[in-house]
């Protein structure tokens, strides 16, 4: 070698060296990056994840690749209580402070009421709590801050209703899989919610099938079976695009029972077809499973942040597919978190499990309570 050109070797070899590092030394994933299913870093088997639900990386028999021991259920709301007060413009925050001036004038019931309408409370719902406040602050008197807190979390809570019964309802276990029907439009978190709730019911000791009937998008089978085997959980899928969503439902159901498993989730198409062909559909896939297995819920996924046209889409699907309970998504960091009331009100049926992030453990059972204890901060 040219003896000029021997300094080169080692400005080589350290090149080299820093080559094989960024090859070999892991990067740990940043927030906001995405895998090539859209998916947020860290959810690959054996990923950490946002929500913080570790994954020792207990092997699958099926696969080989490591799994994810979900979060239980019950703390979660707690945990994601923050996020719920975390928006621009916090519902909570507003409606104490004008609660809190002294005197409250006319002008300052208008406020409150169009913070109501702002967040999405609906107009009934928001007169009810405005005509309950008036009565209780003339009584009240003085306003003292930690008083009108305790009243205003008391109204909202009555609000919400902690009576409802907010339970899935997953059968009877005798063998035979209870079989949750998933529906909404899509873009509402609907596949992303089935493989969450599939991970809150591995966490409870629950088997699960999931069934990909919503054959329409091509890449929502793949999004699922993702998810499910990150937890041990098997989909069930058509051969084909286009495949008839009815014959998924069915395959997934009579494998469930064949197993058996407890529970069978089922995804579907959510197109925003015309009401007769979405009757169609869901009616036809309903039939099919009700052949096979007790259909125990009809759940509803909707987005919180679409206001008004989120509960007409509701009130379309709550009219064709008899639905049993709500999933709000996207509850995280919006200011409209009163869609919870106004939904219920709309359709008689309670919201049941809320999404709080794009985490895989980031989807906690609704309590009304704690619920009302987020959105004051
Ligand atoms: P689908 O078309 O209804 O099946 O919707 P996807 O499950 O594909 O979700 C659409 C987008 O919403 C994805 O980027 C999800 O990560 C996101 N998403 C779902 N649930 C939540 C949630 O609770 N919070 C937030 N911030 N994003 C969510």
């Amino acid at each position: 070698m040219n003896d000029s050109l021997v300094w080169l070797i080692p400005v080589l070899v350290i090149l080299l060296l820093g080559v094989i590092a960024a090859l070999v030394i892991p990067r740990r994933p940043r927030s906001g990056d995405t895998d090539a299913l859209g998916r947020p870093a860290g959810q690959v088997p054996g990923g950490d994840s946002l929500g913080g639900a570790g994954s020792p990386g207990a092997d699958s028999a099926a696969s080989g690749v490591a799994q994810d021991v979900p979060e239980a259920a019950q703390s979660r709301l707690i945990r994601l209580r923050s996020r719920l007060a975390r928006s621009g413009s916090p519902l909570g925050a507003r409606l104490l402070a004008v609660l809190s001036r002294d005197h409250l004038t006319a002008s300052d019931w208008d406020e409150l009421e169009e913070t109501l309408l702002v967040a999405d409370v609906g107009a009934g719902p928001a007169d009810e709590l405005i005509s309950r406040l008036q009565t209780r602050v003339r009584v009240l008197g003085e306003p003292n801050p930690a008083a009108v807190r305790e009243m205003l979390r008391e109204e909202l809570v009555a609000l919400v209703d902690p009576s409802m019964d907010r339970s899935l309802n997953l059968g009877t276990g005798d063998g035979v899989p209870g079989v949750v029907l998933v529906v909404g439009v899509n873009g509402t978190g609907k596949t992303t919610t089935i493989g969450k709730l599939a991970r809150v019911l591995v966490a409870e000791g629950k088997t699960v099938i999931l069934g990909a009937a919503d054959t329409f998008r091509a890449a929502a089978a793949d999004q699922l079976q993702t998810w499910g085997s990150r937890v041990g959980v098997e989909t069930v899928r058509a051969d084909r695009d286009g495949a008839d969503p009815a014959a998924v439902a069915f395959d997934a159901v009579k494998q469930g029972k064949a197993r058996p498993v407890d529970v069978v989730v089922v995804d579907t198409a959510g197109r925003l077809q015309n009401k007769a062909g979405l009757m169609d559909e869901l009616g036809k896939i309903t039939r099919v499973i009700e052949r096979e297995a007790p259909l125990t819920e009809v759940l509803l996924v909707l987005d919180a942040t679409t206001g008004q046209n989120g509960l007409n889409q509701a009130r379309v699907f709550s009219e064709v597919a008899g639905v049993t309970g709500i999933v709000l998504t996207k509850l995280d960091g919006t200011a409209k978190g009163g869609i919870v009331i106004a939904v219920q009100r709309e359709l008689g049926v309670p919201v049941k499990l809320v999404g709080l992030g794009e985490g895989p453990d980031d989807l906690a059972p609704f309590d009304a309570t704690q619920f009302v204890d987020g959105i004051l901060g």
